[in-house]
């Protein structure tokens, strides 16, 4: 068994490495355990792994790479003596300290936790669809909206996810396709309403994407009838997958408080129902899912974190 440490970081996206900056600053040696390749990046880090250009994250005036970002606040967090494994985390055990923590078969053990797993994007599955990421295909109208000003542009669901995108996307494009796979939304009336009155969008009902189509980056959805099995094309230059997203929080399961949908209760900044435990980033925010958001909520459970490990006093059974 490892010797406790005082702070235990799950996860590497923005909320991590940033919770890992602030609590090296504080002296308190974090360990980070950052993750393991995945299907979609070879690398960990989070969403922003499977970004290319950044333009809305603060201090880089011609904008960033996403992965270059990570690189980055990695790189500043570990200057400050924080320490990474690459290792997923595969069970906890959150009902005494020191918590433990386990992945490969390892245990770490720690008298605070953040948790800054983050959440994934429900994709469709398309091997295209992993190759365009980033090129033309996106998941965050608020990131790259701005990248398709003038531009006929495709938006995939039919939820208030999708609806909310699109709206959004007017602001840019000249034309906003909504693809749905049914003939009937998902949406709120309310969403419903705004988006059937906007003149910019368009629908195409019971379409499901067969394809999405470019070489090097977007040119068009082929889409596939649901009720004819016709196959047609939709030339656009930009496309959104909504489809819904999903927390990394099964391995907490039965350990920590979260709502209907997964993502982790936190209350009085970034506390959990376990004191000593708090939660960062997309894992528990399913509002704003924004770098500089993460990256501020994870500065936030650095400094609960510090402020609950000086007054938890060091007993026999979390020290
Ligand atoms: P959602 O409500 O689950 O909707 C997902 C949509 O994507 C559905 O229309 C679904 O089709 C479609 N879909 C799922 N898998 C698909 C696939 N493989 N291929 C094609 N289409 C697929 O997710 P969401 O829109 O992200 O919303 C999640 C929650 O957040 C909801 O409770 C929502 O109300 C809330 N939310 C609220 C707001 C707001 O109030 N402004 C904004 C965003 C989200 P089907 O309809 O056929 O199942």
């Amino acid at each position: 068994m490892a010797d406790p440490r005082d702070v235990l970081i799950i996860g590497s996206g923005p909320a991590g490495h940033t919770a890992a900056l602030y609590t090296a600053r504080a002296n308190l040696h974090p360990l980070v355990l950052e993750g393991e390749p995945s299907s979609t990046s070879d690398q960990p880090g989070g969403q922003l792994m499977l970004t290319t250009d950044v333009e809305n994250f603060p201090g880089f005036v011609d904008g960033v790479q996403g992965p270059e970002l990570m690189t980055i606040f990695k790189e500043q967090a570990a200057r400050f003596g924080a320490e990474y494994v690459t290792v997923k985390a595969n069970k906890v055990d959150f009902s005494l300290g020191p918590f433990a923590v386990w992945a490969d078969d390892e245990e770490y053990r720690a008298r605070a936790v953040i948790i800054a797993t983050g959440a994934r994007s429900l994709m469709l599955g398309l091997e295209s669809e992993r190759r365009l990421l980033g090129y033309g295909l996106s998941t965050c109208a608020t990131c790259d909206g701005f990248f398709h000003r003038g531009e006929q542009i495709a938006v995939v669901g039919g939820g208030d996810s999708a609806l909310e995108e699109a709206i959004f996307l007017t602001r840019f494009a000249d034309k906003v396709t909504i693809v749905h796979r049914r003939n009937e939304l998902r949406a709120s009336k309310i969403m419903q309403d705004r988006a059937f009155a906007n003149d910019k969008i368009e629908f195409r009902w019971n379409a499901i994407v067969d394809e999405v189509v470019g070489d090097g980056k977007v040119s068009g959805l082929r889409l596939r009838d649901t009720q004819s099995d016709e196959l047609s094309e939709l030339p656009v230059t930009g496309v959104f997958v909504a489809i819904g997203h999903a927390p990394n929080t099964d391995v907490f399961r039965g350990q920590i408080d979260m709502d209907e949908n997964g993502y982790i209760d936190t209350h009085d900044g970034t506390r959990t129902n376990v004191e000593g435990v708090f939660a960062a980033g997309d894992v528990q925010d399913h509002v704003y899912r924004q770098a500089i958001t993460a990256a501020g909520s994870g500065c936030m459970a650095a400094i609960d974190a510090e402020r609950w490990l000086e007054h938890e006093p060091r007993t026999e059974t979390n020290w």
